[in-house]
């Protein structure tokens, strides 16, 4: 038996993110993995907010020095490749709208420099695997068991707050502690990727990332790792992608000639350097993620799209704010709420919900999007593509535009109908 104040499930960002705001918050906490890092994990390219906590961690210089490519803004791709429209990373300073960068990162090191930071800054970490949770008798979660890598017994860890950072296993969810998984909107696209060398970058920033549309639902990425590889993928519905009938290496390799004029001339090489991995149904979300004694972040509640590589900065600003949510319950606030992660939650709930419209808009009218983010509501645009949905998504223009469109398109369906 064990004890700390927070377990962790998962030093991915979010893990390894809220284990350094923990310990700034003086806590202690344990962070638990079961895969031996440095590993291969996609979610490569980051928001402006997300640059913005890595340096709040004190870890910039160290991003520099590691050589992470610096991105500028993400260049967007009409289907014929000749157009196009660019969000730029833009930091605020008060009203006012100020140029800025974050990054792209190869997440094998990344990842494993947020798990050296949180061990650093004082956090306990543990190699193995969580494989239950432990309940009192009504109900509320108290800890979690552990099968250590280096031990054939099980470990029972008791701790007051249980945080659930496990990506895509959604641990409390499937344990049932958490709402079972509804599937999402994309739940029936597949990724595919791999990585390629020396491909055409050009334009004013060659380390920016690039997305190609090649038709609904049907795209690709491309998103620099260092001075020679990049990142690419596709992501299709997967009726198309078995209607191919190819291996995902001949999918991906003819994806890439084929998908956008603009894509298949920046392909000087396409031997895939990097093994090429599929990941299906990565669209969902656990409705209730919070409650007595635990809370989710990151993928282990919610996952919409990675269109405009939101994940790793969700995860790692949800790990801030559940830091602050369970600083204040250690300190005795709603300790005897039904669930005292309820604020918790509904910030998480209404900045998600504020993506999937964003997401959602870009799908249902892609010009009309594209006449929103360059023209109409560019600065709103700008706030979003960096993240900056956690403070008051509600007065967001652009996304009440949105809602006019749809609500219009529906209109104009049932006239159509009746
Ligand atoms: C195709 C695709 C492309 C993407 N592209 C981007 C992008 O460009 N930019 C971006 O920001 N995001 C992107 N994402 C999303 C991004 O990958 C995730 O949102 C991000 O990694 C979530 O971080 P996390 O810490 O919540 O989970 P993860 O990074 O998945 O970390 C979870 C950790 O928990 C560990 N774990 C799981 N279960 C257990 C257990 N039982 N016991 C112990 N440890 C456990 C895992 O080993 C893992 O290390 C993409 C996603 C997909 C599917």
């Amino acid at each position: 038996m064990k004890r700390t104040q927070v377990a962790i499930i998962g030093a991915g960002p979010g893990g390894a993110t809220a284990a350094a705001y923990l310990r700034r918050a003086g806590i202690e906490c344990l962070l638990i993995e079961k895969d031996p890092f440095p590993r291969y994990h996609i979610g490569e390219s980051l928001t402006g907010e997300c640059g913005a906590i890595i340096r709040d961690l004190g870890l910039g210089d160290e991003m520099a020095r590691r050589r992470h490519p610096v991105k500028h803004g993400v260049k967007v791709f009409g289907p014929t490749g000749a157009t196009s429209w660019y969000v730029p990373v833009m930091r605020r300073e008060g009203d006012t709208l100020v140029d800025s960068t974050t990054w792209q990162v190869r997440r094998s090191d990344f990842d494993a420099m947020l798990l050296e930071h949180a061990r650093a800054v004082g956090a306990d970490f543990m190699q193995g695997e969580v494989v239950n949770v432990l309940r009192n008798e009504q109900g509320d979660v108290i800890g979690v068991q552990v099968r250590p890598h280096d031990s054939q017994h099980l470990l029972d860890i008791d701790a007051d707050v249980v945080v659930d950072a496990s990506g895509l296993g959604t641990f409390l969810s499937r344990q049932d502690v958490a709402a079972p998984r509804v599937p999402g909107r994309y739940a029936k696209q597949v990724a595919i990727f791999s990585q390629i060398a020396n491909p055409v970058r050009g334009g004013e920033y060659p380390d920016d990332t690039l997305i190609f549309y090649g038709d609904k639902h049907h795209w690709a990425w491309f998103i620099p790792l260092d001075d020679e590889i990049v990142s690419v993928g596709v992501t299709a519905p997967g009726a198309y992608v078995a209607a191919r009938g190819e291996s995902k290496a001949e999918f991906l390799r003819r994806e890439l000639h084929e998908l956008n004029p603009n894509l298949a001339e920046r392909i000087t090489d396409d031997r895939l350097v990097e093994e090429v991995r599929a990941i299906p149904n990565f669209s969902y979300n656990v409705p209730r993620f919070t409650g007595r004694g635990f809370l989710c972040i990151g993928d282990a509640h919610r996952f919409i799209d990675p269109i405009f590589s939101f994940g790793v900065y969700m995860a790692m600003k949800e790990a801030q704010l559940a830091a602050d949510a369970i600083r204040d319950y250690l300190d005795g606030a709603h300790r005897d709420a039904a669930d005292p992660f309820a604020a918790y939650a509904a910030l998480s709930t209404r900045a998600q919900d504020a993506l999937q419209e964003t997401v959602d808009g870009f799908w249902d009218f892609p010009l009309a999007f594209a006449f929103f983010v360059h023209q109409r509501y560019r600065e709103d645009f700008i706030d979003i593509f960096a993240g900056r949905l956690f403070n008051a998504p509600d007065t967001f223009r652009g996304l009440q535009g949105l809602r006019n469109l749809r609500a219009h398109a529906q209109q104009n369906q049932m006239a159509s109908t009746a």
